[in-house]
């Protein structure tokens, strides 16, 4: 159940910090959806192609649908006619491959690289250690179907705020690196997606633009087993 308290209280914090708030409805029904849409929120995320595909078909125009999970090649043709920003583009590959589908739907696809700035292994992203081949690449000025907003990342779960600050801080690192050297004139190029419901408030002080916050929007709900 969306909690309306919660709700109010990040979108009140998304003003303050110009962040854009994306509320994560993964695993939460439409009526979640549409109890936080009564509340003004427009902007969902979701981490499933066939979910945010079957959401955006089966709710209203005007809600904006992100993806956040790991992408793959074989499920971007269900969520390209629906997807306003895809915030996990970890592989040239992958970006070929959005290109291709954004093409043939005659449309400009927006999204954000992702940065691997945790510890944990299995979290996706480019390493930083790639930047220079990512500006090298986009040289070559492929993928017309496609326009790069920013960047993204995931800290590692912890407990650890000293450890989650220097990741957040090193994604912005990123972030400006690639600004100064390749999107200088890009206006697109400003979105800063970090931060989730355990760490938001050290993603706004290492500069988020974008807050995905899921579980904090929603009260603790009854398990039936
Ligand atoms: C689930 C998820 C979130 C939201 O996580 P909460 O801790 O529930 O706020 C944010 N980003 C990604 C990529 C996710 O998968």
């Amino acid at each position: 159940m969306v909690n309306a308290a919660k709700v109010e209280h990040f979108k009140k914090i998304s003003v303050q910090h110009n962040c854009q708030l994306v509320a994560v409805t993964k695993k939460r029904g439409v009526e979640d959806v549409m109890d936080l849409y009564r509340q003004g929120q427009k902007v969902y995320g979701e981490n499933r192609a066939l979910d945010l595909r079957d959401k955006a078909k089966a709710l209203l125009e005007d809600m904006e649908w992100h993806f956040i999970g790991h992408l793959q090649t074989n499920k971007i043709k269900h969520i390209i006619p629906y997807v306003s920003l895809i915030h996990s583009v970890d592989s040239f590959n992958l970006l070929e491959a959005i290109n291709e589908h954004a093409s043939k739907h005659k449309k400009i696809v927006n999204y954000l690289l992702q940065f691997h700035i945790a510890e944990e292994t299995a979290k996706y992203g480019f390493d930083q250690s790639k930047i220079t081949d990512l500006i090298e690449y986009f040289k070559l000025d492929k993928n017309k179907h496609t326009t790069c907003c920013g960047v993204m990342g995931m800290a590692t779960f912890t407990d650890n705020k000293k450890k989650v600050k220097q990741e957040f801080v090193r994604l912005k690192e990123v972030f400006d690196e690639l600004k100064t050297h390749y999107f200088k004139n890009h206006t697109h190029f400003k979105e800063i997606s970090m931060g989730m419901s355990g760490d938001y408030e050290l993603a706004i002080e290492a500069g988020s633009t974008m807050l995905r916050i899921g579980s904090a929007l929603f009260s603790e709900e009854k398990i039936f087993i």
